[in-house]
Parts: C-alpha cells; structure tokens; sequence
C-alpha cells in the first residue's frame, strides 16, 4: 500500500477526517460492491430513493489497474468526496422483507470506475474499492434528493429503469413499494454489459417468485449475439415493456424511474431565455415517452411529472 503521506500524518487525518464504518462488504466481483456503512452518528430520517455522500482521503492509497493520478500537494490532506444512493438487499437471509428502520447501517452498490478517458483520474471509487471490513471512511449525515415515491399511489405501476448501480435506489424503493404491500405492478429492469454485473440478481430472482406483482428485468449488451443486443431504450421503443406489463405503458396510472447513465434517461436540455426544451441525440428515455403522453420531472416552480429520473454524471 503507497500511502501519499508519513503513516502518523494518516492516522491524525483518519482521526478527524472519518465518521463511520465499514460493518459488511460483499463483492460480485473485483470492480462491483456492496457496502454497509455504520455512521458513529444515529442515521437521519430519509425516503427511499434518496442519497449521501461517501469520502475517503486522497492520501489513502488507490487500487492496482486504475489511471494514475496526478495529485498537486495541497489536495493530499483533503477528501475525495461523491454521491452514493442507498441501496437495499431488500430481504432478510430468511427471506423476510428488511427492516431499514432497524438497521445502524446503510447499503450502497457502487461500482469501480478505472478509467474516466479524460486527463483528470476518478478520485473516490479506486480508493473505496480498497475498504475492508472495520474500515473507517466518511459519511455524509445529510440525506437528500428529490428522487422518491412521493408522488406514488397505491394502485399506481412503477417501473424502474437503470444501468448498472443505478439500481442502487431502484431497490430501496421497491422494498418500501412492498412492505407498504403496493397494489400496482412493481416492473425493474436493468442494463448491464455482463451478467455478472448483475449483483443482486439472486435477490430479484427470490422477490419474483414471493412476489405476484414484482419482476426484475435483466438486459446484457455483451453477451450472446452482439446484434441481438438491446438496451433498455429499445425495450421502450419496441413496446417490449408493454408486453411484460400486459398494456401499452399508461401514463394516467404508472410513475417511470430512471436512474444510471444520462444516454439511457435522456433528459431534455431546456434554454435558459426561451424555455424550449431540446432533447439529446441519441433518443434517450424521456423523448420515447414524452412522445406517449407521459412527462419528466422539470424541478422547482413545475407540477411534478410521472418520469423521475437520477442521472450519475453529465
Ligand atoms: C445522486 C447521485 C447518486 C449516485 N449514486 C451512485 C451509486 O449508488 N453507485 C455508484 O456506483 N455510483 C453512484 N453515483 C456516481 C458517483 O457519485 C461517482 O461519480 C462514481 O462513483 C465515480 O466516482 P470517482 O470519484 O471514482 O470518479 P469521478 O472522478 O467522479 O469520475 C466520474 C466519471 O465516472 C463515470 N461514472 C460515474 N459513476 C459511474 C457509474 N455508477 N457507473 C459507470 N460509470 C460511472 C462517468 O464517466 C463519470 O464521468 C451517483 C452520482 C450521483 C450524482
């Protein structure tokens, strides 16, 4: 381990620096985990859906295989901070719902980024993909967002879309949707390039069959026959999601989540001056249902729409 400052200095830093633990940590595989986090702190009321930060020191050291960084002295002693959504393994090993209200800790699924493809390294995630159980890291006590069932009536079908750990929120919210024993139709679907990138698949597999209204929905795009690969987007174009959910997508009584990568989401570009609203090329998610009658979220000062969406960069 290639710590970027004396081992004293570490210790001090830790210290001051860091406010919870590492209780559980199960990896899918080298790049892909999940990871409870006890804060020292009572953890503060939240919805499901919403998210924290997590931080870790850039003096920490990174894991082996990801793209040098080039670090200028006065940041070693700082923390690389970033947005995680809290996630939920959902059932108990005895295949009860979980309880979160319960738990000390918070779940999150976070993927291994080892590359950015821009000059600037990623800071955070090739130094958590070091954690350990008993590891000591920051947490933000602070849990926000706007992304959450809030606007959700009982009978009402909800449809999660995401890639990869964009799950994350997907699955806290269907916990909630459950143990509230929604009526609706609870369809998540996601997109992955591998099924092995599909860490709570066994959980999915296990809710389908408890659960008459729950169905999980798993797209690879390199697996199989590359030219039969589909992405979530096709799946909506096609009205492959309405044969799964026995009609065409209704937007008088279904809320669609959409959360991972903003390609997939799509969210239109609105002008500052003028208000029209542009949509992105490739044609992402919220353009194929606009064209349906259904319409996204657009923040403060707007009626909240039935497609919610959580993008993880721009
Ligand atoms: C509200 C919110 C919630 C988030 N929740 C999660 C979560 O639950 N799990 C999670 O893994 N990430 C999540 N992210 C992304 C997270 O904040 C970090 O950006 C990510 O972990 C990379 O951090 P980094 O410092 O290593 O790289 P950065 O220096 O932040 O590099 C960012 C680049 O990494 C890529 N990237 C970022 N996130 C992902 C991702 N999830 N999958 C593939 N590529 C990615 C993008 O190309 C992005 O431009 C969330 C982001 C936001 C805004």
């Amino acid at each position: 381990m290639v710590f970027k400052l004396p081992l004293d200095q570490v210790d001090e830093l830790r210290k001051t620096k860091y406010n919870a633990t590492v209780v559980e940590l199960k990896k899918a595989h080298s790049d892909l985990m999940i990871l409870r986090v006890k804060p020292d702190k009572p953890i503060r009321p939240h919805r499901a859906g919403q998210y924290t930060l997590l931080g870790l020191g850039y003096w920490e050291p990174r894991f082996p295989g990801c793209q040098e960084e080039n670090l200028p002295d006065e940041e070693v002693s700082k923390l690389a901070r970033r947005a995680y959504s809290i996630s939920s393994s959902i059932l108990e090993p005895d295949g009860s719902y979980l309880n979160p209200g319960e738990k000390d800790w918070i779940e999150f699924y976070i993927v291994l980024v080892r590359e950015t493809g821009r000059p600037v390294a990623p800071a955070l995630t090739p130094r958590l993909f070091n954690l350990e159980i008993g590891s000591r890291l920051f947490m933000g006590e602070k849990i926000t967002g706007h992304y959450n069932l809030s606007h959700v009536k009982p009978d009402d079908d909800v449809v999660f879309f995401s890639t990869g750990t964009g799950e994350a929120p997907h699955n806290y919210m269907a916990l909630e949707l459950l143990r509230n024993n929604h009526q609706g139709k609870i369809i998540s679907a996601c997109c992955v390039r591998y099924g092995k990138d599909l860490g709570y698949r066994n959980v999915h597999d296990v809710l389908m069959k408890k659960t008459r209204n729950y169905n999980y929905i798993q797209l690879t795009t390199r697996e199989g026959d590359v030219a039969q690969k589909r992405y979530l987007q096709d799946l909506v174009r096609s009205g492959g999601i309405d044969s799964i959910l026995g009609y065409k997508l209704d937007p008088e009584k279904t809320h669609v989540y959409l959360c991972g990568n903003p390609a997939m989401i799509g969210a239109p570009f609105k002008h500052p001056e003028t208000g029209v609203r542009t949509y992105p090329k490739p044609e992402g998610i919220i353009e194929i249902l606009e064209s349906r009658g259904f319409s996204a979220d657009q923040g403060h000062g707007h009626a909240p729409g039935n497609v919610h969406f959580e993008e993880y960069w721009s």
